[in-house]
């Protein structure tokens, strides 16, 4: 009886032991899957042309009020004010080929991609090698699906795993982003295409037709359904941002892989849409008063059988093309294989079109499409950029990712000689130099 009672015992504290173990081990798996992503609140304002002050935290609190206060055209004014430069450009076309891989269009390590693929894009690769367009392979973080990158590549923010259970389920997107920030100077935008971009952002779209990415056996409707609408917004002068976001060359990859018959003609059909804005708009902008920036990105790649999720360099190699730089593309040639962060559009967008970079921005600028852009603008938009930074940093003690990108940052200006020093001060005696010299 006692030996009996002894065991019963004992096999009820191995019970409860194995449980506790198991919570734990699923806790310690959750939590270390699934970090607590930390975000800065609010939304960056006119303080970003200001030198940022070393308890300056919670920067933008204040200006957030204050933009609620002035009417969009006003604030336009100031921010072109503030930064001393007036924008390089009017306006901006954003065309997202869902899944490409910049190794199709600028090939991979220092080969070029193969000929049938340089004979499916003729107009991209001329406008390349003319140097009417830079290249970048644009690093996407993973998870490489669809929602977290378009969230990646408007507020420069890297979003978790979470965001792969949330790509189903797309909700608003509250957080600081260059689409809000263009809405607050009172620009119109129109979304074409992936039906993600409406979700995520609900009331903001003047005019949208939005479509499903769920029938993945579709390959032409899903892009019959934004080109046909080309010609009009085309020739409408009444927006300021025109998102195209193309599925079909992800649907064919799902379909066949990167080998897939249909995938020649679709890199043809993306090209000769490239060809029509292209000629239609931004040479039109010639005789016109608006100057027009076309940017080509994709927001992820694919495997060899089409997949993408993960964090492959076939998923995470996007590509980012900046064409038509006001004629004042810089080395065209090397920059074709140079690798930046899909995040580094941010900032750099932010700069061109003199907005405010988004609060949680960890994106550079990219000094190569800005090397024409000089003086005050500059030189204060690349310091709050390396400030937000700083902020998120300490936010994040143990990630050194950020902090790399910190210390490159600060050599790179110069600013200050030890690493992890408050800049303050010696920003503000480099200003002074700079303006000097001006
Ligand atoms: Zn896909």
């Amino acid at each position: 009886m006692d030996s009996a009672s002894l065991s019963c015992a004992r096999l009820t504290g191995w019970t409860i032991g194995a449980v506790v173990l198991q919570i734990l081990g699923l806790s310690l798996f959750v939590l270390g899957f699934f970090p607590v992503k930390p975000t800065l609140h609010g939304v960056s304002g006119s303080e970003s042309y200001y030198k940022p002050k070393c308890d300056d935290v919670n920067v933008g609190q204040d200006s957030v009020a204050n933009h609620r206060n002035l009417p969009p055209e006003e604030l336009r004014s100031l921010y072109k004010e503030l930064s001393g430069i007036p924008p390089v450009f009017d306006r901006l076309i954003v065309m997202v080929i869902d899944g490409l891989p910049a190794e199709f269009v600028l090939g991979r390590d220092d080969l070029s991609p193969t000929k049938e693929m340089m004979e499916s894009m003729p107009y991209i690769q001329a406008l390349l090698s003319s140097g009417n367009a830079i290249g970048f392979h644009a690093k996407a973080a993973p998870p490489t699906v669809t929602m977290p990158r378009l969230k990646a590549i408007v507020s420069g923010a890297i979003g978790g795993y979470l965001d792969v259970a949330f790509n189903f389920n797309t909700q608003a997107f509250h957080d600081d982003n260059l689409l809000a920030q263009f809405s607050y100077i009172g620009w119109k935008m129109i979304m074409l295409g992936d039906e993600t971009w409406i979700k995520l952002f609900p009331d903001l779209f003047t005019r949208q037709d939005g479509v499903t990415s769920f029938f993945v056996k579709d390959t032409v409707d899903v892009d019959f359904n934004v080109s046909r609408h080309l010609k009009s917004e085309l020739s409408a002068d009444d927006w300021d941002l025109l998102i195209l976001h193309y599925l079909g060359l992800d649907h064919v990859g799902h379909i066949g892989g990167r080998r897939c018959n249909l995938m020649m003609p679709k890199l043809k059909e993306m090209d000769e849409v490239i060809e029509k804005i292209h000629t239609s708009v931004i040479l039109d902008d010639n005789n016109g008063s608006k100057q027009t920036l076309l940017m080509v990105v994709s927001d992820h790649g694919m495997t060899d059988n089409g997949n993408h999720g993960g964090s492959s360099y076939e998923e995470t190699d996007s590509v980012a093309l900046f064409i038509r730089l006001g004629g004042h593309v810089p080395k065209s040639a090397p920059l074709k294989f140079q690798t930046i962060s899909q995040v580094d559009i941010v900032p750099t967008l932010a700069l061109l079109f003199s907005v405010p970079i988004p609060k949680n921005n960890v994106g550079v600028v990219l000094l190569e499409i800005l090397d024409f852009l000089t003086g005050v603008l500059y030189v204060s938009g690349l310091i709050r950029n390396v400030w937000y930074l700083f902020v998120i940093r300490k936010s994040y003690p143990l990630c050194n990712q950020y902090s790399n990108v910190y210390i490159f940052f600060l050599k790179q200006l110069n600013f200050i000689k030890n690493e992890g020093q408050c800049p303050n001060y010696k920003i503000e005696n480099r200003n002074i130099n700079r303006s000097k010299k001006k």
